[in-house]
């Protein structure tokens, strides 16, 4: 891999460059062509495999690209606050500073973030109350307590724990920030999938403050999407995850979890376009029998030879907790091989704790079998990542 062909792999990026009418200003509303869950019965997660057309869009994109999702928020829990409130579903509010309005319920259901709090939302609510504890929680010299409330917490919690409100629903609703979009890496290769886009999402619910919590994109599209029903969608490019130009070039993908879905798309694309380049993909996640999403696809692309070498890590199938760098140090002769030899390593998934291991095992590798000292390891590394050649999407 020489310093021309990174040159050329980002031109013919920007070439790919999208042009289209929809954006992020003006996303496009997708029909959802197919939705189901990748776990197995038994499995303690869902992560809903999600087919979703972009006909007559003009939107395109390449294998590492992201889809951005407008969610709405859950109906029941809004019903819920207007309820508590006693507040008017019917009445219209101005939603921005353009003097737009909306009936409240759709407001908070369409256009506001209602799950999550900020120091500013803090701030501005205690003034629409005297209760007191509020008004302490905002005084600088309480700071890491304000922090410590909102962690965990939404807009009901702050709404039940610091009445009575003197405020309007208009002015609470002044409060909010206008929801943002949820980007989601792309699962499927517009090659392979003409006017389809696919997509890999994991459901985040999880207890906090005695009270089960929901993610608003995750779980919307797990539960209240179906086949036939649309949702507002952008392209995201991403310049800095892509496919080696050459299909011959090695490509080393590590992706456990929801990890997987920007190496569905590399494979698919492999697949269409042939090309000698052999591929190795490292996944994990829970358990083998419940957890193994896309499981059959990634047999068969190893049969048809598309997919060179699959190593997987279940945590959870024997008592020592298995993860992909144990895989990855398992198989630390044949990877560093594979480096040597130009090959391209990408890391996608979790960004708190897996691309660390990731990462740090990697050094380890090259470090050993390199016969290298750990900062020459490290400098490897690096000039791997100037090349081009070590790229992660992590969230
Ligand atoms: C570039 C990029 C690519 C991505 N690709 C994918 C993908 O392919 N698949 C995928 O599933 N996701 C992906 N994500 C993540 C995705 O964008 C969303 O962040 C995710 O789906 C959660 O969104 P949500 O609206 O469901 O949850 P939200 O309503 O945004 O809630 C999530 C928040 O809840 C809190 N939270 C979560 N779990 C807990 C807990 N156990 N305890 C306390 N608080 C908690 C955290 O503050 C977290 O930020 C990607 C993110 C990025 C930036």
């Amino acid at each position: 891999m020489q310093f021309n062909d990174v040159k050329n792999t980002e031109q013919n990026k920007e070439e790919k460059a999208v042009s289209a009418t929809y954006s992020r200003t003006n996303p496009f509303l997708a029909e959802v062509l197919e939705t189901l869950n990748l776990n197995r019965p038994g499995s303690n997660k869902e992560t809903r495999h999600i087919e979703l057309s972009l006909k007559d869009s003009n939107l395109s994109y390449v294998p590492g690209d992201c889809l951005g999702i407008f969610p709405e928020n859950d109906p029941e829990y809004v019903a819920t606050l207007v309820e508590e409130m006693k507040w008017d579903a019917h009445e219209s509010v101005t939603i921005n500073k353009k003097d737009d309005k909306l009936p409240l319920q759709e407001a908070l259901t369409t256009y506001f973030e209602i799950t999550l709090l900020t120091k500013k939302i803090l701030q501005q609510a205690a003034q629409l109350t005297e209760n007191e504890e509020i008004q302490n929680l905002v005084l600088p010299e309480n700071k890491d307590q304000l922090k410590e409330y909102m962690e965990g917490r939404d807009l009901l919690d702050l709404l039940r724990d610091f009445g009575p409100w003197k405020g309007s629903a208009q002015e609470i609703v002044s409060l909010l920030r206008k929801m943002p979009p949820r980007l989601y890496s792309i699962a499927s290769s517009l090659t392979a999938t003409p006017d389809e886009v696919h997509l890999t999402i994991g459901a985040v619910r999880y207890e906090a403050h005695g009270r089960e919590r929901k993610g608003v994109c995750s779980v919307q599209c797990a539960e209240r999407l179906d086949q036939g029903d649309t949702i507002p969608v952008f392209i995201q490019q991403n310049k800095h995850f892509f496919l080696p130009d050459s299909t011959d070039t090695k490509i080393i993908m590590v992706g456990p979890g929801t990890g997987i879905a920007p190496f569905r798309s590399f494979i698919q694309e492999r697949a269409v376009n042939g090309g000698t380049g052999e591929s190795w993909l490292f996944f994990g996640d829970q358990y083998s029998a419940t957890d193994f999403l896309y499981e059959d696809e990634l047999e068969k692309y190893q049969k048809d030879g598309v997919l060179t070498k699959l190593s997987t890590a279940f945590s959870r199938d024997s008592e020592k907790k298995v993860y992909v760098q144990h895989k990855m140090l398992e198989n630390s002769k044949e990877l560093f091989a594979w480096l040597e030899d130009g090959a391209y390593f990408y890391v996608c998934g979790d960004k708190q704790y897996m691309a660390k291991d990731v990462h740090n095992t990697l050094i380890d590798i090259i470090e050993k079998e390199g016969g290298m000292s750990r900062e020459a390891a490290e400098e490897y590394l690096t000039e791997m990542q100037k090349q081009k050649r070590y790229q992660r999407d992590v969230y």
